[in-house]
């Protein structure tokens, strides 16, 4: 999708502040600096938009971006980030749980993996969560460019094994630094999203 215009709409923590529009919707996760912010700013063609609030130790909100005015990205706040306090986490689970279980416009959830390491427990438990209550989901397996070309098959398998990704499951190959599946995460989400 060619992105002519993105912007931040509202920082929401519950689902009186989240938008009112009835816009498909698809909401990223990933652990903490898995590249995430980077995944997203590359699919919307922009350097610093997302950053700011999703960085470890900042208030944990859902951020959602509108683009060319016809959907919503909901950028999640990473998970695994070991200094975070027992009572944030806690915090955070309710809020994605609210968020996941109840938001209608929801169409899909991008779930970033490094490609370079097998998936970690947490990153099987949300997709096993989200297998749960039937989201559909995206896999976008990132930092490509950090492994080289021959190894990408092998890594790949990993990534499916270890999460036990579901026949139908897409899983794309990416990297926000070349590029690569930029075009084919777009399909993937234009899928869910019909547009
Ligand atoms: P977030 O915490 O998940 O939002 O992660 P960031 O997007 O801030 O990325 C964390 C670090 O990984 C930063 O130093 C990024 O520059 C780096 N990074 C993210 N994606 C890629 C990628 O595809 N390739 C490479 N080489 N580095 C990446």
């Amino acid at each position: 999708m060619k992105v002519t215009k993105s912007e931040i709409v509202i920082s929401a923590v519950k689902p009186a502040q989240y938008p009112q529009e009835d816009m498909p919707e698809i909401a990223l996760a990933g652990r903490s600096n898995v590249g995430k912010s980077s995944f997203i700013n590359k699919m919307l063609n922009r350097k610093g938009l997302a950053r700011i609030s999703s960085k470890p130790g900042k208030t944990q909100t859902l951020n959602f971006y509108i683009i060319n005015e016809m959907m919503h990205f909901v950028d999640v706040p990473g998970y695994g980030y070991a200094k975070v306090s027992k009572k944030e986490r806690e915090a955070w689970g309710k809020m994605i749980e609210t968020y996941f279980t109840s938001r209608e416009q929801l169409k899909a959830v991008v779930l970033i993996v490094d490609l370079r390491h097998p998936p970690t427990a947490d990153d099987v438990m949300m997709y096993d969560f989200l297998k749960h209550y039937e989201i559909p989901v995206i896999i976008v397996a990132t930092k490509a460019d950090k492994i080289p070309k021959g190894k990408w098959d092998k890594h790949l398998k990993v990534v499916k094994e270890k999460l036990e990704i579901e026949p139908g499951d897409r899983l794309v190959l990416f990297s926000s630094e070349t590029g690569l599946g930029k075009d084919e995460a777009w399909s993937a989400i234009h899928y869910f999203t019909n547009t």
